[in-house]
């Protein structure tokens, strides 16, 4: 079984669709709402154990209705909560999204008390780290705890996953230590200063990645799949993605970073691990919202 840290964002995503987006001032009677587990930590935690990873959560939520509902969660996907912390001084992290008759979308995430997380908050978690295969951390909370997750992984010799999402500007001497980076197109493209669209450009952004100092560079590219290439080759590659009806692309990178590292983690080969992740990906693309949209493995299997 692989085992995981992932260290990032809880919030609860509070979903109303609206005939139309208000202007500013106008109140709007929506349709129907709707309410679920997110943040890309959260998902990307989901999305691994679902696969059957031995997954470990470090977040912060608030002792509060919302912070209750979390931990609930996470135990129903067998997810450990042990440092899964509730503090009074902050509330849990909600995302107010609202989305239209032609399915665009307006979004404002309060981090809350996952965007207050710690050094010492991350070192509590030492031991877990010491028994992972591997860490995972996104761009979703403090940069405090960012910096720790990753310095802490180096010093265990853990391999760690830097998923730069949503971005933000961050230390680039991060970047020689995180063993593989995952940005989407448009954090690819903020990252390197180039406008990735496909294979070509992708290319270009993951030689600039490498060259800051980054061992392996995964670029995911929607519907294409995504763009591999390792330190010391001249070329990288495209691991095609899969061909399915989407119905709702949100969390499609949250499902394709938590399979990446589940599936490296399990000793899979880079290529394959790819492979199976667009694959994890495409097949959340399927179903609506974000964790609850995270596949299972025999959904693999029945392909
Ligand atoms: P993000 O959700 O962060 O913007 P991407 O859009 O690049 O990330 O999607 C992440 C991965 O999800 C892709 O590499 C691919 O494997 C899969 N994916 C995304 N959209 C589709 C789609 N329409 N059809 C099939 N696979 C998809």
């Amino acid at each position: 079984m692989s085992k995981i840290v992932v260290v990032g964002s809880y919030v609860v995503d509070l979903t109303a669709r609206t005939p139309h987006m208000p202007k500013p001032g106008e109140t709007v009677l929506g349709g129907p709402f709707r309410m679920g587990p997110g943040g890309k930590g959260g998902n990307q935690a989901v999305a691994a154990a679902r696969l059957g990873a031995e997954v470990t959560m470090v977040t912060k939520v608030g002792k509060d209705l919302f912070g209750e509902d979390a931990i609930q969660n996470f135990k129903k996907e067998g997810i450990q909560s042990e440092y899964v912390q509730q503090v009074e001084e902050e509330s849990t992290g909600a995302a107010l999204i609202a989305v239209d008759d032609s399915g665009e979308n307006m979004i404002v995430v309060s981090l809350g008390a996952c965007g207050t997380i710690t050094e010492e908050e991350v070192l509590r978690a030492e031991d877990a780290f010491r028994e992972a295969d591997i860490i995972l951390v996104q761009l979703e909370t403090s940069m405090a705890a960012i910096e720790t997750t990753i310095t802490l992984a180096n010093k265990l010799t853990k391999p760690v996953i830097l998923n730069p999402a949503p971005y933000q500007k961050f230390p680039e001497e991060l970047l020689h230590k995180v063993t593989y980076i995952t940005p989407n197109e448009t954090e690819a493209g903020l990252l390197t200063g180039v406008e990735v669209t496909g294979e070509a450009t992708a290319q270009e952004a993951a030689e600039k990645l490498i060259a800051k100092g980054v061992e392996t560079v995964i670029i995911t590219l929607g519907k294409q799949g995504c763009y591999l290439q390792q330190t010391g080759e001249n070329n990288g590659r495209l691991i095609p993605g899969y061909q399915v009806k989407a119905v709702d692309t949100t969390g499609a990178g949250d499902a394709f970073n938590g399979a990446f590292a589940h599936f490296i983690a399990e000793g899979n080969s880079l290529e394959s691990a790819c492979t199976l992740a667009n694959h994890i990906a495409a097949l959340s693309v399927t179903k609506h919202g974000t964790a609850p949209a995270m596949p299972y493995l025999d959904e693999l299997h029945k392909q």
